[in-house]
């Protein structure tokens, strides 16, 4: 058993977002080794461990596109604009140096945000696996569960609880759309929510 968590909303200040240039000069500002991928290229800050940080950057941002281009991801943003919100302006995505036990950030400064996967020598992959078994939940299922928290966050539920609430009601009205295995899915992912955010409740989060 492993006491792997997700994150809570990191604050950072990227100054006043001119250019995406300006906001890329900012966001190096902020103290900690990340990779994020901007286009083609992908930016490296203040890395100690480029290399794995870029391959995970990588792997991040075509997770989170395959999610926001999917079914899934539509789903998704028809639930956030149907409570009200909206989904804040993502820059990009990548791979941080996120600290123990964490597997996966939005860096967020009130008007734009990046998503990123924990990369501190261990990789988003396993994490999820630690996550899964946790859960007793299969991997895509748990991803799907961490890219909808991080996409809750950026929806403007800020706290712990606030998103466990959040997407604990989307996976809900997820469960009620669909059938057979995918209704099951979306009925655990449910479960798992509700729990999480009753651990969030207990421990002010
Ligand atoms: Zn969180």
């Amino acid at each position: 058993m492993t006491n792997e968590t997700l994150d809570n909303v990191i604050y950072a200040s990227f100054g006043n977002r001119q250019s995406a240039e300006q906001s890329a000069e900012n966001l190096q500002r902020y103290n900690m080794g990340m990779a994020v991928v901007d286009g083609n290229t992908v930016m490296v800050y203040n890395s100690d461990n480029p290399k794995p940080q870029i391959r995970e950057a990588i792997n991040m941002d075509k997770l989170v596109k395959e999610y926001l281009s999917s079914s899934k991801g539509s789903a998704l943003m028809d639930y956030i604009r149907f409570r009200g919100g909206r989904l804040l302006d993502i820059k990009g995505v990548g791979a941080g140096d996120l600290g123990e036990g964490v597997v996966a950030a939005l860096l967020y400064d009130g008007l734009e945000g990046y998503i990123l996967s924990n990369y501190d020598g261990k990789t988003f992959e396993s994490r999820v696996y630690e996550m899964a078994q946790k859960y007793g939940i299969d991997e895509k299922a748990m991803v799907e569960y961490v890219l909808t928290h991080e996409l809750g966050h950026a929806a403007g539920y800020h706290s712990e609880e606030g998103v466990e609430g959040f997407i604990k009601d989307y996976f809900t009205s997820q469960a009620f759309r669909s059938s057979g295995e995918e209704r099951e899915k979306y009925l655990e992912l449910a479960k798992i929510a509700e729990e999480r955010e009753a651990e969030a409740k207990d421990a002010g989060k």
